[in-house]
């Protein structure tokens, strides 16, 4: 638990974001437009946040006197990655509020933790296995079967972390391939879609999603996010109550994302949890453009103790992601009808890393 939060915020208040990357930086963004100031901590000395807050302490999460001059700084913390070090956030906890609470993190870090909570609350996931050394392989591919994925408990994203094994994949080699660390493999899901739910929780307990984001990866990175998903409402309805269940079952304050796969079963269709992020997410980008309301701003007024908006969709939508040297592209995209560039202000080109996103919104049908 951390320090207990004034009611409200006033709109002087200064919040604190740990992280500087794009999500602190369009989090920090909407914050100034509701004439709130942010502080970003990150030891990243070309944070791309850095450049649209009042104040930045460019230091290490395990700098305690650091920590401790940004927590006096602020009202209240949140943070933009969900590898906050526990350590960091206990820290920043006994001093400033933070939200989403810090013991979040603690299900979100680990995969076998949060597969755990999702299934404790009767929600699927993909059959899974808990692998605490190699030898545990052979017995975990009898249950889930191949092609089944082998993935770290701790620190993957972006398929960082992850291995697919599929006949005539030696397990060892992909025990070997991340790393050789704990955790778990998982039953590979022939998914139709992919798709992911935006919700935002306020300190009441109300909770408001965005329509169900569609969403196309490529080399396991987000490349595209599409608004409203093709899906029935049935489903749709069913993904917006396993986020909400999800984000109650926290008692969550602020934006959450569960990225979920649809998949056949039998006549129907079943809805597996794959990922939950506690913070702002890419597929939720469309919002800016697209929504009455933003991902951002809802997550800025949940943690200042304002009510939520109820976000209304303005057309249908497209994200595409700027990848590495895709951001090159983005000067053709400046002048087409609907469309709206970000671009994250970022230094160093690298392959994959996300450097800007498009929006493109075109009338509903
Ligand atoms: P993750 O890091 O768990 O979000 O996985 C990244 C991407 O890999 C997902 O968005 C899927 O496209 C793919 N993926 C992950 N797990 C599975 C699975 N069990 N079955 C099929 N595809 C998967």
């Amino acid at each position: 638990m951390s320090a207990t939060p004034p009611a409200t915020l006033g709109p002087d208040a200064t919040i604190g974001i740990l992280g500087g990357g794009q999500l602190g930086r369009m989090l920090a963004l909407a914050a100034a437009r509701l004439g709130l100031k942010c502080h970003v901590l990150c030891p990243d000395p070309l944070s791309s946040a850095f450049d649209v807050v009042r104040r930045v302490t460019e230091a290490d999460y395990s700098d305690h006197a650091a920590l401790d001059r940004f927590a006096a700084d602020v009202d209240v913390i949140t943070y933009e990655f969900e590898n906050v070090p526990a350590e960091t956030a206990l820290f920043l906890a006994a001093r400033k509020p933070v939200l989403p609470d810090p013991g979040v993190l603690a299900t979100t870090q680990d995969r076998l933790a949060e597969k755990a909570f999702v299934t404790g609350l009767d929600i699927g996931t993909a059959g899974f296995v808990a692998i605490a050394a190699s030898g545990d392989l052979a017995a975990a591919l009898d249950v889930v079967g191949r092609p089944a994925v082998l993935k770290t408990r701790r620190f993957g994203y972006d398929g960082k972390g992850q291995v697919t094994i599929r006949d005539g994949v030696d397990p060892l080699a992909a025990w070997n391939a991340i790393g050789g660390q704990p955790a778990i493999l998982e039953a590979f899901v022939p998914f139709e879609r992919e798709i992911s739910v935006i919700a935002a929780r306020e300190r009441g307990g109300a909770v408001a999603c965005f329509d169900v984001t569609e969403n196309e990866h490529r080399d396991h990175i987000l490349k595209t996010s599409r608004a409203p998903a093709a899906i029935s409402p049935a489903i749709a309805d069913e993904a917006e109550r396993i986020a909400t269940r999800i984000a109650d079952a926290f008692d969550y304050v602020g934006v959450l994302a569960v990225e979920m796969f649809v998949a056949k079963d039998g006549a129907g269709h079943a809805l597996l949890v794959n990922e939950i992020a506690p913070r702002v997410h890419n597929s939720g980008h469309w919002t800016i453009d697209a929504a009455s309301v933003s991902q951002f701003e809802q997550h800025i007024r949940a943690i200042a103790g304002w009510p939520l908006a109820r976000p209304i969709r303005r057309g249908r939508v497209t994200m595409t992601n700027l990848l590495g040297a895709e951001i090159e592209t983005y000067r053709a995209a400046l002048d087409e009808p609907g469309t709206a560039v970000h671009l994250y202000g970022k230094a160093g080109v690298r392959e994959g890393r996300k450097m800007g996103h498009v929006t493109r919104v075109l009338p509903e049908r």
